[in-house]
């Protein structure tokens, strides 16, 4: 991986890449979908380079460290946490491509709720029935909706619904107010009025599939080593097959060149000629870094609604339950679930400590994101002791935050209809982001689907 210098000279071409004068590609982006697409592109037998405006790969998958404040060493793992279910084929396949599909962890594991001040295991049908919260009736009516959701193939239908509606309507009163509510205000705040009853779809469709691939069982998997291997190793395998890959590479502006190709302006001032620009970035930055868009596109762009997080990541001494997630529908907690990485990654991995996640996803201009670290902390330890008498911030090794404010485009109501188009209406330049994700939530497998679906649609004809 190379980083950029003041005023870097262009990407040499190498004489090989030269004599066969291939078509350039740029991605910009070297999120988990720019790296599929540059992978892809490549398998076209096109010439790519990536730029990417951190200092390293991976955007929302990227790696950090940990400080072990008691041992002094470093634990690496991924930013934001991250699991493969057994039907994410697609992502499985590019695990497969370079070489990591044998070294996929797959972990049966449990589900928690903290409900009316106490945990309870939701981790099968029997649990479930004996869910305290919900009447017997209730509980028929959630199961029926979740149900009957898993069955719905016209998604487009449920685009034009709010997503209360849609759940009041179908599990009544009662299952609404003590579940479904509290869990779409944790998850969405205040934009769960705006969002469509595809979203909850999507995220039923999702573990449905996982559990009829996984014999009904919960399982969930990871690569050993996490993301930064998974980035890693995918970063190897793109320079093997002659992929340029600039990091802290932002790009401020691409516009058409007057005798055909694109022009790219990055933030330090260089430029670099491509023939194909795609755009893998959050639709606000695209709007801005392509001035010749139409009024309109600017507005579609401009239009996607995006869900950010803030998000904790803890090294603790021991673990606090055995739940992957536990999912929380008390108004008071401030976190929208807590998830225990070690419940499937091995901790062995991690120095011997446990991982635990502390998420808050929140709108992208929420207030959330002006408090400072040492009043989360205060605060959402606070919030964890009381869940847990048995946790102490004493156990608590290495705390930190990551902030993100475009995370996940949000299904508004009639989302599909104004989706920006993946062509820009700049010759040459494309936009391939997750916003395209229609039919599912934010996951690495839909994001790599949506590179798919560009090179087998608006983008096939410019790979000539
Ligand atoms: C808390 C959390 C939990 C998740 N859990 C899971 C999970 O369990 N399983 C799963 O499959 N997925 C999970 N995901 C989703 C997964 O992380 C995303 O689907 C995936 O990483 C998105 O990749 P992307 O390339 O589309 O976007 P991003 O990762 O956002 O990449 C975009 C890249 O563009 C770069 N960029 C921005 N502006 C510019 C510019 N001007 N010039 C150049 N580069 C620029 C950014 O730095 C970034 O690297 C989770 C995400 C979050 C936040």
């Amino acid at each position: 991986m190379k980083t950029i210098e003041a005023h870097p000279a262009p990407p040499v071409a190498s004489p090989r890449v030269a004599a066969e004068n291939r078509q350039h590609w740029a991605v910009v982006g070297g999120g988990m979908l720019g790296l599929a697409l540059a992978h892809e592109l490549t398998k076209r037998g096109k010439r790519v380079t990536v730029l990417e405006a951190s200092p390293e790969l991976g955007g929302l998958a990227s790696p950090w460290e940990l400080h072990d404040e008691e041992t002094g060493r470093d634990v690496t793992w991924d930013r934001h946490y991250h699991v493969t279910l057994l039907s994410d084929t697609r992502l499985r396949q590019l695990l497969a491509e370079i070489g990591l599909a044998e070294d996929l962890q797959w972990v049966e594991t449990k589900t928690g709720f903290y409900s009316g001040g106490k945990m309870h295991s939701m981790s099968s049908t029997l649990e479930f029935l004996t869910f305290p919260p919900l009447r017997l009736f209730e509980k028929f009516r959630l199961g029926m909706t979740i149900f009957g959701a898993s069955k719905i193939r016209n998604w487009r239908r449920l685009e034009q619904i709010p997503v209360t509606d849609w759940l009041r309507k179908w599990s009544g009163r009662g299952a609404f107010e003590k579940v479904w509510l509290p869990l779409l205000k944790a998850k969405l705040g205040d934009a769960h009025t705006r969002v469509s009853a595809a979203f909850i779809w999507a995220h039923i469709s999702r573990m449905y599939a996982a559990r009829r691939t996984g014999h009904k069982k919960e399982m969930f998997g990871y690569v050993r080593g996490g993301y930064p291997r998974i980035l890693q190793t995918l970063a190897e395998t793109l320079e093997e097959n002659g992929v340029d890959i600039l990091t802290d590479a932002a790009v401020a502006e691409a516009s058409a060149k007057p005798a055909g190709g694109v022009a790219v302006r990055l933030a330090d001032g260089s430029s670099l000629d491509f023939d194909q620009v795609a755009f893998t970035t959050p639709s606000p930055v695209i709007a801005r870094a392509v001035p010749g868009m139409s009024e309109e596109e600017r507005t579609r762009h401009f239009g996607v609604e995006y869900l950010g997080i803030v998000c904790a990541s803890l090294l603790l001494r021991k673990p606090i339950t055995d739940y992957y997630v536990t999912n929380i529908t008390d108004g008071w907690v401030p976190l929208t679930a807590v998830i225990e990485m070690t419940t499937i990654v091995d901790p062995d991995e991690l120095g011997g400590r446990y991982l635990v996640y502390l998420p808050k996803y929140c709108p992208a201009d929420d207030r959330l994101f002006d408090r400072t670290d040492d009043e989360l902390r205060e605060e959402w330890l606070a919030a964890l002791e009381k869940m847990h008498p048995h946790f102490s911030r004493d156990d608590v090794v290495a705390m930190r935050f990551s902030r993100v404010r475009s995370v996940m485009a949000l299904p508004t109501i009639r989302y599909s209809e104004r989706l920006p188009s993946v062509a820009t209406g700049v010759p040459g330049v494309w936009a391939v982001n997750s916003a395209q994700i229609l039919k599912g939530n934010l996951n690495v497998n839909e994001t790599i689907q949506v590179a798919d679906e560009a090179l087998a649609g608006p983008l096939a004809a410019a790979l000539v």
